[in-house]
């Protein structure tokens, strides 16, 4: 029998978001006691980590992999029964630079790198080594990556590694991004090594990620709760009824509901949105900080073959100008056993909202990407393309810039009542489902702990 006390028995709550964070938050809603009511606005749940299939077989819509450290999501998966169905792979990573591919996993890859020099691939080798060992982190925040790799590996190290990768993620804020954010990266990657596998390992979803969605959706839905997609939530207003209780207002175009207490899991820029009217008043510094922080969208092209095209991984692409920023082939990470002997790939990009790739044709993208690729790859053959998949993803990467921490906000809105919780606040460390289920789990206690009896 379950003995756990029910702070919220009684309590509705509307959780606006059905990615990670939200459906996290609501499956502990519900376990409080309370009745969660997931708002989603797209027509599937899972947010930016949410499942499509491919070949009939189920996959994420972008590239999606554990750590070996993602001790919240390794708790998550225990506590639903999923533990054995996550494995850990030994992961293979290589650069493309200037028409070339270089196995990139060890030292050793590294003194082999000949665009630069021996006495810079030394350099390069010390800088990674010394930011693998620090530790008082507050110092990166005050420098930007760009500015710091260029003092401490020299201007050929961060011409040719880094500045292309830093455009890549974030376009045109590249030279803004605080090494901090760099630094939590490489911390995340290098603690994910493993002994026994000979290198970095990562760790993948036996069904994909979409496994874990599915489940935390039974398991909301068989305790009462409610998850309604095609449901964007366009105001929220909040006002005391006739005992006196604060009670919250929320409405999709066709409809409103009242709840007991609200948590918002959607970007900053829609929080902004929906709260400003209400409540900007009372506290214009957390409206502007809302405001100040910017996102980038990111186009991905996932697609299927009948061929391999690479043995790694994951590729940077290094050469300058590349239409895209990375090349993935999940089944080398994976094996192809789960596509019944097919290759599975994604080319990802991010990119600022206006860009093209959020609103071309998705098949004039993909001849883009596949010619820039065949470039690359001349064992590429297009014909060799079984199915292809376009998706878009809006607010996908936030920018962290220099002086970041300054404009996190807290998880209590001014709003009273109703909270606030996205990826822009997990810091130093760079986003993932394993800090959006930590956080998801985190606020229902604390929803649990401030309305709760
Ligand atoms: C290309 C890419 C690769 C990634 N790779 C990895 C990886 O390998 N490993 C990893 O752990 N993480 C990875 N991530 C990050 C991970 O996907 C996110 O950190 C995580 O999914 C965030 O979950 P969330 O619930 O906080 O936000 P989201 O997934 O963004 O969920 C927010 C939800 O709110 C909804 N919404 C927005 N506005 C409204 C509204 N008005 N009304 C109702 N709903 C609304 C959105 O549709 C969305 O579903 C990757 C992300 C991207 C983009």
């Amino acid at each position: 029998m379950d003995t756990q006390p029910k702070p919220l028995k009684g309590k509705r709550i509307a959780v606006v978001g059905g990615g990670f964070t939200g459906l996290t938050a609501a499956w502990k809603i519900q376990q409080h006691g309370g009745e969660a009511v997931v708002f989603e606005a797209n027509s599937v749940i899972g947010g930016l980590a949410s499942g499509c299939t491919l070949l009939d077989v189920p996959v994420e819509k972008a590239y999606h992999f554990l750590y070996k450290t993602d001790a919240h999501m390794l708790g998550v998966l225990k506590e639903l029964g999923l533990d054995e169905k996550l494995e850990f792979h030994k992961s293979s990573v290589a650069t493309y630079y200037d028409g070339r591919l270089y196995p990139m996993e060890s030292p050793l890859d590294l003194i082999k790198f000949t665009p630069l020099t021996f006495l810079n691939r030394i350099r390069a080798g010390l800088a990674v080594l010394y930011l693998q060992n620090v530790r008082n982190w507050e110092k990166l925040t005050k420098i930007s990556a760009l500015d710091w790799l260029t003092r401490y590996s020299g201007k050929q190290v961060t011409d040719v590694i880094w500045a292309p990768l830093l455009r890549g993620k974030f376009d045109r804020y590249y030279d803004k991004v605080t090494m901090c954010w760099l630094w939590g990266r490489i911390k995340q990657r290098v603690e994910s090594r493993d002994k026994k596998l000979g290198g970095e390992a990562l760790g993948y979803i036996e069904g994909g990620f979409v496994t874990l969605v599915d489940k935390l959706e039974a398991e909301i839905k068989g305790s009462g709760g409610t998850i309604l997609t095609d449901s964007p939530i366009s105001g929220i207003q909040s006002e005391k009824n006739a005992d006196g209780e604060l009670k919250h207002m929320v409405s999709t175009g066709n409809a409103t509901e009242e709840f007991d207490s609200v948590l918002l899991t959607v970007p900053c820029s829609v929080a902004h949105r929906l709260l400003r009217e209400q409540h900007e008043q009372k506290s214009p510094e957390y409206f502007e900080k809302l405001k100040s922080i910017d996102y980038l969208d990111a186009a991905v092209l996932l697609f299927a073959t009948d061929k391999p095209i690479s043995p790694y991984y994951w590729h940077n692409i290094n050469t300058p100008n590349s239409p895209f920023v990375v090349f993935l082939s999940l089944t080398s990470l994976i094996g192809t056993q789960q596509f019944n002997g097919k290759h599975v790939y994604y080319i990802g990009d991010y990119i600022p909202r206006e860009h093209e790739y959020m609103s071309q044709d998705p098949d004039a993208l993909k001849s883009h990407w596949f010619d820039a690729l065949g470039k690359m790859f001349p064992e590429f053959d297009e014909k060799s393309v079984l199915e292809h998949q376009v998706f878009r993803f809006r607010d996908a990467q936030h920018i962290v810039d220099v002086g970041f921490e300054n404009k996190i906000v807290d998880y209590r809105t001014p709003a009273e009542g109703v909270y606030l919780c996205n990826f822009s606040q997990i810091f130093p460390m760079d986003r993932g489902t394993n800090y959006a289920v930590r956080d998801g789990i985190a606020m229902a206690e604390m929803i649990a702990k401030d309305i709760g009896e």
